[in-house]
């Protein structure tokens, strides 16, 4: 039993096929004014068309913004900015992937504080209220839609950064299942499991009381009773669901759960956090601009073959959230076993590649990509099991091949 917890989320999350329809009156409560983040896909689809005449005759003025990028390289939320600075928004609508509401993100952030992205790289930097933000996700896979992050990348940094605050999180996400069944079968995978390692990786956290070197009001923020409760309904409806909106994309009772999943996960892991397998794919993708989704679940089995030692019952407990029959296991530690085995089958079944050198990464890199791991603090130090330098060495050279 946790003596601490805390979850933040969104004022109101809306979930269901069709709520999309909701947006203009949920903005109606928001703002008058509205900032539209999406990318040139999205903007070119009926759904679009259809949310911005349905703003606009509720009387809010919009200023559509579609030149998002995959990953939101800094300068194009720069350019994001000026494009709005004389528009006067009171509230910015995120539509699209995890990139597009990312961008959402930032956009709300240095519209309200000014600045440069880089001033608020890290943990607890925002020093206040950003414009509120509506996020209407059109992947089921990164949680941004619930999450207080936000991740860019940047040519002045040699990985990913994220800007970490709880005034990112939106004032309300609108999900609807019916937008993601564009996604072809490869996007569905990646996002998808994206999902499953932040579930996953967010239940079996290091469980710790509380961290003295965060400002007192935010002393607690980790893994708790709370954050479980997501995690595990995320793993049940993933498990039970990401196959079939892989097999058949139009299946809208598979989509939903998988949206429902990632919606959940992102709840764990806005808190809870992610561990090893998130600071591998740093590196990882920064080597091979593999996609996010693709990096993390390629190492998730890996990190929970090195996790099993010290968190057996936790890995025990997602197996049975996948669905095994515990009958048909002898004990807990077979159970865990099997629960990897589960993983990597359902990943294998979805396309992910099983090796960091099907991802393209260069052997002689191993090094550095294990050196670059190990110095994402916040990640490690938040991994059931630690690491020194030589496990990390072997963590990633077992993922190699
Ligand atoms: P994405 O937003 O980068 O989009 C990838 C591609 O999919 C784009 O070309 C996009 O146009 C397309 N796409 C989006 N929705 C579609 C649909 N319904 N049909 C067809 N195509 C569609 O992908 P993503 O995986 O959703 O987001 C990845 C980004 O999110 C990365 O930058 C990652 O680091 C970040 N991320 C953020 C958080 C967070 O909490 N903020 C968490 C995890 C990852």
């Amino acid at each position: 039993m946790s003596l601490f917890a805390v979850l933040r989320l969104p004022r109101e999350i809306l979930f269901g096929v069709g709520q999309r329809h909701a947006l203009a009156s949920v903005a109606g409560r928001t703002g008058r004014r509205a900032l539209v983040c999406t990318d040139t896909r999205f903007a070119a689809t009926l759904e679009f068309a259809e949310m911005i005449a349905a703003l606009e005759a509720a009387g809010i003025a919009v200023l559509v913004h579609d030149q998002t990028l995959p990953d939101v390289p800094r300068d194009t939320v720069a350019s994001c900015v000026e494009a709005a600075r004389g528009f006067a928004s009171d509230m910015v609508i995120g539509i699209g992937g995890g990139s597009c509401l990312d961008m959402a993100k930032c956009a709300s952030l240095l519209l309200a504080h000014g600045g440069g992205l880089g001033d608020y790289y890290g943990e607890f930097k925002v020093p206040g209220p950003v414009l509120p933000l509506i996020a209407v996700p059109t992947t089921a896979g990164t949680g941004s839609e619930v999450t207080p992050v936000a991740v860019v990348s940047d040519p002045e940094c040699m990985l990913k950064v994220g800007i970490s605050s709880p005034y990112l999180i939106a004032a309300a996400a609108i999900c609807d299942p019916e937008l993601t069944v564009s996604c072809p079968p490869g996007l569905t995978a990646i996002t998808g499991a994206d999902a499953l390692t932040h579930a996953i990786e967010a239940f079996t956290a290091m469980r710790r009381p509380g961290d003295p070197e965060l400002p007192q009001q935010h002393v607690f923020v980790g893994k708790s009773d709370l954050s479980d409760q997501f995690a595990l309904h995320a793993i049940r409806l993933l498990g039970r669901s990401l196959e079939k909106a892989f097999a058949d994309g139009s299946d809208i009772d598979a989509r939903a759960d998988v949206m429902m999943g990632a919606l959940a996960a992102g709840c764990a892991f806005g808190t809870a956090g992610t561990a090893a397998a998130h600071a591998v794919q740093y590196p990882v993708g920064a080597l091979t601009h593999t996609a996010h989704g693709l990096g993390v679940a390629t190492m998730l089995p890996y990190v929970m073959t090195y996790n099993r030692r010290v968190a057996a019952a936790e890995i025990a407990a997602v197996g049975r959230a996948l669905g095994l029959d515990p009958a048909g296991v002898e004990d807990e530690e077979a159970l865990a076993d099997a629960a990897i085995g589960e993983v990597s089958r359902l990943f294998a079944a979805i396309g992910i590649s099983p090796t960091l050198a099907s991802l393209g990464l260069p052997e002689e890199r191993l090094d550095w990509t294990a050196e670059q791991a190990l110095g994402i603090g916040r990640l490690i130090k938040n991994n059931p099991r630690s690491f020194d330098s030589a496990a990390m060495h072997s963590l990633v050279r077992a993922a190699y091949d």
